[in-house]
C-alpha cells in the first residue's frame, strides 16, 4: 500500500551509543538510524559529545540525506544519541526534529524520544504558567523543562523525579557529559532494546538496529527501567512500576521491521501467525485460487495464510520502491496515479483468479479501493481482502498518528459495507481476541485503537 496515502504513521525511532574508548560515534549512529528509517522518514538527527561539548546536527530528510556526511568524516567521541522522525500534518518543521539539545541549570543535555505523553497538555500549561517558553510543538521538550525546574540536588534525582511526572508512552535516550541515559515508561508502550559488545553499549527502538552493528547480546529495556551507561559500567533501576502493561500491538502488526525482535517477540513469527489465524478463520480454502499480499506491509501475514491454507502464495502486485517519500494528492485522479506509480498488478498471475489479498490494516479505505480496482482491471475474478489488524476505530494518544474517528472507515461501515465501498468481494479483519492468540503474554499489550480500552486517559490542560 502506498505509505504516503493511507497508512497509520509512526512518530519515530531512537538510538543511543556509549563506548568506553573513543570511536567515530556519529558514524556509528548512522547505521542503526538507517535501519530504523521505516519508523520516520521526515527528519533525522544526532547529538554527540565532541571534546567535552555537546554537538547536535539535524535536518528534514532521510537518514542518508541528513547524516550521510558522517560516513566521510572522522569525529571521535564516546557517547551520542540519534533520532528519526515522522511528523504529523503541519508539524514538518526543522525545530521539531530531534534530538533536542538544551543548556539549563543542570548543564548541557540532549534528548531523543519515541512516544507521546498523554498528560503533555496539562504539564505544558502548568510549566507555561511558571514562565516556561517552548521552542517546538514536540512534547519531548517538556522533559528538559521539568528537569530544569526540579529542585533536586543532583541531575540523576531530577531526572527520576521528572520521569515520575510523565504519563503515557516514552522510550527515551538522553546524553549528558559522558553519560547515556536510557528510559522506558512503566507500561512499556514503545519498544526499546539495549545490547553490548567489547565496551560498546547500544540501545535502539528495534533489534534490527543492533544487528547492523553486529551486537547479538541484547535484551529489552524493562518497562519503568532507567539505565545509566558511562565509563563505570551500566547501572539500572526500576524508577516506577505499573500493574498494567500496554505494549503497542500495532508495532507487531505493522510498524516494526519483520527481521526485528520487539517486546521479546519475533515480529516475523507473530505476523506469520496472524496470517495463519486469518486462514483458520476463513476455513475451506477451495473457494480461492491463490494468496497474495499488498507489498510490503502484508507480505509476512500473507505467507502465513498460504502456509496454513495450502494455497499458492503469488507475487501478484509489484511494488516500485523508487517513488520517493510523499506526494501531494489534490484529486482522486492523482491519488490513483500515485498508487499506480507504487503498485502494479502482474496480469498473468491475477487474471481469472479468486484472490485472497492480505494487508496489515484498512484505515480510510481509499487506497484499498484503488488497489482492488487495479486488480479487477487486470482481470482478477474475485478479491477477498484480509487484514491482520482488527478494525481501527479510535485515536492513539501514545505516539501513533491515527486519522480522526470520522475518517476511520470502520466507524461508519461494517465489513460487508466496506467490501462494497472498496469494490471487493469480501473483507475480513482479524478480531482482537484472535490477535491476542498471536502474542505471548497477550494481556501485556495495548489494543486501544481497536477496542477503545485506553490504558491511560489523556489529560488536558484545562
Ligand atoms: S492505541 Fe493502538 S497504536 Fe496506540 S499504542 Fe495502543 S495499540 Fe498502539
Amino acid at each position: 500500500m502506498n505509505d504516503s496515502i493511507d497508512k497509520i504513521k509512526h512518530y519515530c525511532g531512537i538510538v543511543g551509543i556509549h563506548s568506553t574508548t573513543e570511536r567515530n560515534i556519529p558514524q556509528d549512529l548512522f547505521f542503526p538510524l538507517f535501519s530504523l528509517q521505516h519508523r520516520g522518514q521526515e527528519g533525522a538527527g544526532i547529538s554527540y559529545l565532541n571534546n567535552g561539548k555537546l554537538v547536535t546536527y539535524k535536518d528534514l530528510g532521510m537518514v542518508s540525506e541528513v547524516l550521510g556526511r558522517y560516513l566521510e568524516e572522522k569525529r571521535t567521541s564516546t557517547v551520542g544519541i540519534g533520532h528519526v522522525r515522522y511528523s504529523t500534518t503541519g508539524g514538518n518543521l526543522v525545530e521539531n526534529v530531534q534530538p533536542i539539545q538544551a543548556s539549563c541549570n543542570k548543564g548541557d543535555l540532549s534528548i531523543a524520544h519515541n512516544g507521546n505523553f498523554s498528560n503533555s497538555e496539562l504539564l505544558k500549561s502548568k510549566l507555561t504558567e511558571k514562565g516556561a517558553i517552548f521552542g517546538c510543538t514536540s512534547d519531548s521538550e517538556l522533559v528538559l523543562h521539568l528537569i530544569a525546574h526540579s529542585m533536586q540536588d543532583t541531575f540523576y534525582k531530577a531526572l527520576k523525579e521528572t520521569l515520575c511526572y510523565l504519563e503515557g508512552a516514552f522510550s527515551m535516550v538522553m546524553v549528558k557529559d559522558n553519560n547515556l541515559y536510557v528510559m522506558r515508561d512503566p507500561m512499556g508502550f514503545r519498544p526499546l532494546y539495549i545490547g553490548h559488545k567489547d565496551g560498546l553499549t547500544v540501545c535502539a527502538s528495534e533489534s534490527c538496529a543492533l544487528d547492523i552493528l553486529d551486537i547479538t547480546d541484547y535484551r529489552s529495556v524493562l518497562p519503568g527501567e532507567l539505565i545509566v551507561v558511562n565509563d563505570d559500567g551500566i547501572n539500572s533501576e526500576i524508577f516506577a512500576t505499573s500493574k498494567r502493561k500496554a505494549q503497542c500491538s500495532f508495532e507487531l502488526i505493522y510498524f516494526a521491521r519483520p527481521d526485528s525482535e520487539i517486546f521479546d517477540i519475533s515480529v516475523y513469527e507473530s505476523r506469520l501467525e496472524m496470517g495463519r489465524v486469518l486462514a483458520r478463520e476463513d476455513g475451506d480454502p477451495s473457494q480461492y485460487d491463490l494468496v497474495m499480499s499488498v507489498p510490503d506491509s502484508g507480505n509476512t501475514a500473507a505467507l502465513g495464510y498460504a502456509k496454513e491454507s495450502g494455497l499458492n502464495y503469488e507475487l501478484g502486485l509489484t511494488r516500485n520502491h523508487y517513488t520517493g517519500r510523499s506526494f501531494i494528492l489534490p484529486s482522486q485522479e492523482k491519488r490513483e496515479l500515485a498508487v499506480k506509480m507504487k503498485l502494479h498488478p502482474v496480469k498473468e498471475i491475477v487474471k481469472g483468479k479468486r484472490i485472497i489479498l492480505v494487508d496489515d490494516s484498512l484505515v480510510r479505505g481509499t487506497t484499498s479501493k484503488i488497489i482492488v480496482k487495479l486488480l479487477k482491471a487486470a482481470g482478477a475474478k474475485e478479491i477477498h481482502v484480509r487484514l491482520s489488524a482488527p478494525e481501527v476505530k479510535g485515536p492513539c494518544f501514545y505516539g501513533i498518528d491515527v486519522p480522526t474517528k470520522e475518517e476511520l472507515i470502520s466507524n461508519s461501515k461494517n465489513p460487508e459495507e466496506i467490501a462494497k465501498y472498496i469494490g471487493a468481494d469480501s473483507v475480513k479483519f482479524l478480531p482482537v481476541d484472535k490477535l491476542k492468540t498471536c502474542y505471548k503474554n497477550s494481556n501485556d499489550f495495548c489494543y486501544a485503537c481497536f477496542n477503545n480500552d485506553y490504558p491511560v486517559e489523556p489529560k488536558t490542560g484545562k
